[in-house]
């Protein structure tokens, strides 16, 4: 596989054992949701929800 660098980029697991998605967004927001649309609409959504760790507060 090859990877560009740059533009953003999305990483959805499923969680083994379960139908739960976890999604890692390009800014390193995480969210768990159990539908994919759901997922995707997260990620779309972006920013909107977002919660980058380590911004503070
Ligand atoms: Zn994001």
């Amino acid at each position: 596989m090859t990877g560009p660098a740059t533009g953003e980029i999305y990483r959805v697991d499923w969680l083994p054992g379960t139908d739960v998605l976890h999604g890692t967004c390009h800014c390193g927001a995480e969210h768990t949701a159990e539908d994919p649309v759901a997922m995707w609409e997260w990620m779309l959504a972006h920013p909107e929800g977002h919660q980058p760790r380590g911004n503070g507060s």
